[in-house]
């Protein structure tokens, strides 16, 4: 396989991304810039926009294993949405009350970020603003469907952020099976995750951003980062690494690689799509504690995914993991159970990757002044949105711009280091398995299953 198909059959996103991925440059040999920035997906490249948009003058380059998008930001479900890992129970925790609003807050603006600078830049990344519909499909489901309602209304997100729909006014929207209502946010919008990263890639290097492919980055110290090509000496280095990070010499313990798998069918006839709705295309999940996702994509197709791939010893990421038969027969199992329309449908793609999932699962973005050393991630499998603030974020603490967005309080949070092996292997399958009973059981009995108590202490924050 020449490496541009290999390239391209990373995921159905990269396929259609309208480009050939051919790699780019890599770095010609030892540079000095003002920024330099590890990893060429959302976040990094995100970083780079908007340093280059508030001082053209800044001198910035980003250095990329394989090809932007190569990562997670180029194989994802395509939800644009105001969902942050930690829950806003625990940013009161670690903040107060105010911060954890504030950060919601600030998640909700960035959905809205995202399209603006796609519609302004003229980035083609399929954009549609349907809200999420996450359905219940057991009593189980439902307790904590009115849990979350519950709970957004304790901080004052009203009906306009998240509420309660019946099941026929869920049926008014998706036809799904088994439904006894659902929740709806309006906050989130599907989109082609790779022409969104393709589109930043090129949109940056016709600002004069540097960016570099196939530059593997084996080292980031103060003010540099080391590849084979070359030492890039910057006053400002920014890891955008997520769950490629553990790879990196000294942060082998600072994410745990997780991954999600998805597949994508082929296009619905126009009848399927009457009988299932998603007008507007909203995307949709369930309240099952081991996560779906799903998006009707603009050319008709259902993508569509799911974590249950386990967790590989030592952090371990490799191409082979981004495929598992046992997980993408699940998925197309679960899609069949939940669409009964789409009937033999054929799946054309089925691809995977890994996402950064941190100790504590509280995203993060900082800036060392001292040693002038940045990151973000963490992620877990809310980055598409999240990816743009830390980007934002970023860009503000290196022009130390004090904002808004850099008091939220993701901003410098330390998550702790991860387990040694093989407590960690240990406890994030046992916790992934957990989870997988605990909708099993709750599949069959209806009732909330106390097994994913105990996943949550090692998988669910
Ligand atoms: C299957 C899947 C589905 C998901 N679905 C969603 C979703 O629907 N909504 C959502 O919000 N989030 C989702 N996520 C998570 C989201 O995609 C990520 O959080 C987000 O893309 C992270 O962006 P990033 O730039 O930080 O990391 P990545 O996109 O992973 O980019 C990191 C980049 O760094 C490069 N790199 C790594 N190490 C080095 C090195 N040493 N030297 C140079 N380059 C290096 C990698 O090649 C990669 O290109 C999903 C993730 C997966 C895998």
């Amino acid at each position: 396989m020449s490496q541009i198909t290999a390239y391209r059959s990373l995921s159905w996103w990269l396929g259609s991304a309208g480009e050939d991925l051919a790699p780019r440059s890599p770095l010609p040999g030892d540079a000095d810039v003002d920024v330099a920035i590890a990893g060429a997906g959302f976040t990094g490249l995100w970083t780079a926009y908007y340093l280059a948009q508030a001082d053209p003058g800044l001198r910035i380059a980003v250095c990329e294993r394989e090809i932007a998008g190569f990562g997670a930001s180029g194989r994802n479900g395509g939800w644009c949405s105001a969902l942050f890992p930690a829950s806003l129970a625990k940013l009161e925790r670690m903040a107060g009350r105010r911060a954890a609003v504030a950060m919601y807050r600030a998640m909700q603006d960035t959905v809205d970020e995202v399209g603006r600078v796609a519609a302004a830049e003229g980035i083609d990344c399929h954009w549609a603003k349907g809200g999420t519909l996450q359905l219940a499909r057991s009593p189980a489901q439902l307790e904590r469907a009115r849990d979350e309602v519950a709970a957004a209304r304790a901080y004052g997100f009203g009906p306009g952020d998240l509420r309660l729909l019946s099941a026929a006014q869920t049926a008014e929207r998706v036809q799904a099976s088994g439904v006894l209502g659902a929740t709806y946010t309006p906050h989130c919008a599907a989109i082609h995750p790779a022409r969104l990263a393709r589109g930043l890639a090129a949109l940056l290097r016709r600002r004069g951003v540097a960016v570099y492919e196939r530059t593997p980055v084996t080292e980031i110290g103060p003010r540099r980062l080391r590849t084979p090509h070359g030492t890039v000496r910057a006053q400002y280095v920014i890891r955008a690494t997520e769950g490629y990070t553990p790879r990196l010499p000294g942060l082998h313990r600072a994410l745990a690689p997780v991954y999600s798998l998805m597949i994508a069918t082929e296009p619905l006839p126009p009848a399927a799509w009457d009988e299932i709705g998603l007008a507007g295309r909203p995307t949709f999940g369930d309240y099952r504690h081991l996560i779906i996702y799903g998006q009707r994509t603009a050319d008709g197709r259902l993508a569509f995914g799911g974590r249950g791939a386990p967790y590989h010893f030592g952090s371990a990421v490799r191409p082979e993991f981004d495929r598992s038969p046992a997980v993408f027969a699940a998925l197309r199992r679960s899609l069949g159970e939940l669409f009964p329309a789409l009937g033999e449908v054929t799946v054309t793609h089925a691809w995977g990757g890994p996402l950064g999932v941190p100790r504590d699962w509280c995203a993060s973005a900082g800036l060392d002044r001292a040693t002038g050393l940045g990151w973000a991630g963490g992620y877990v499998g809310d980055g598409v949105a999240t990816t743009n603030l830390a980007g934002r974020t970023l860009a503000d603490l290196v022009l130390e711009r004090d904002s808004e967005i850099t008091r939220l309080p993701w901003v410098g949070h330390r998550s702790p280091p991860w387990e040694a092996e093989p407590l960690r292997w240990l406890g994030a399958n046992a916790g992934l398995q957990a989870m997988s009973w605990a909708d099993r059981q709750e599949a069959r009995t209806g009732h909330p299953s106390r097994l994913a108590q105990f996943a949550g202490r090692f998988l669910g924050g």
